[in-house]
């Protein structure tokens, strides 16, 4: 993007389910090589932004801008064809095909019958390419060992980071991950935290939703906070701590 214009801008979004909203009028963005972190508790609207951010839901109003180009009302595949790559809340995958396959599967995987060049019909060459963006991207995220293993013998801590790694093989320039700490042993989260705090590094720019505050503390340049559909505050992780409202709203005291 130009100099000064966020990659992402959320606009005064609203989702409205039947009688029930959702999400009212929250604006946010991210600069280039931000990593921005949506905390809330459950029922806060989270989700339902990040589908609104992808795609996968309509706008009720508002909207949403990529590069300063409008996206709002775009099929999802549209926003990820400009580079927005998504993980999901609840991993997918095929537990006994391996973590390499799996990868390149990418966005296809959906039956299993057949060799993955038939499911796909694909060319050799093809083929090929899928493989090797594949194991490139395992080996960004230091997953090279596990690559030939079968992905449903993973712990959980690298099922999400396979996740990731089947996120990156589009080249997104905009990462969106839907709770990726949930359930992880400390040990994985921490491996998770250094894998994100690598992709900053590396130019990526990312949206974290997660439930779990302590996790986004160390790593976030900026944190969202959401409560009952609305935004609460945006700051940096030290404006958020020291916020009495976001104690009151997340913490309950
Ligand atoms: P979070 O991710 O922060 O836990 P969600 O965005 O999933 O919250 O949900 C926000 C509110 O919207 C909740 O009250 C939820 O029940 C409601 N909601 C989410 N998705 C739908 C849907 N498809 N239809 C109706 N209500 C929904
Ligand atoms: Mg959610």
């Amino acid at each position: 993007p130009a100099a000064g214009q966020p990659l992402l801008e959320v606009q005064a979004v609203r989702k409205q389910f039947g009688g029930l909203v959702a999400v009212n009028d929250v604006s946010f963005d991210i600069q280039a090589g931000e990593l921005v972190a949506l905390i809330g508790p459950n029922g806060a609207g989270k989700s339902t932004t990040f589908n609104l951010i992808t795609g996968v839901l309509g706008l009720s109003a508002g909207g949403v801008r990529l590069r300063g180009e409008s996206v709002g009302g775009l099929p999802s595949r549209e926003i990820a064809a400009r580079g927005v790559s998504r993980t999901f809340q609840h991993v997918k995958m095929i537990p006994d095909m391996t973590v390499l396959e799996n990868v390149a599967l990418g966005g296809h995987l959906r039956g299993r019958s057949g060799s993955l060049r038939a499911m796909l019909r694909l060319d050799r060459a093809e083929e090929r390419q899928l493989f090797a963006e594949a194991e490139r991207q395992l080996q960004r995220i230091g997953m090279q060992d596990a690559m030939h293993e079968m992905a449903g013998n993973l712990a959980m801590g690298p099922q999400r980071l396979m996740e990731i790694a089947r996120a990156l093989c589009s080249d997104p320039s905009l990462l969106l991950l839907d709770e990726p700490a949930a359930g992880l042993r400390h040990k994985e989260k921490q491996a998770l935290a250094d894998v994100l705090r690598q992709l900053k590094a590396e130019g990526m720019s990312l949206l974290l939703v997660e439930h779990d505050m302590d996790f986004v503390m160390g790593l976030a340049d900026r944190i969202v906070v959401m409560e009952f559909g609305t935004r609460l505050m945006v700051g940096t992780p030290a404006e958020v701590q020291a916020s009495p409202a976001v104690r009151a709203a997340y913490l309950g005291t």
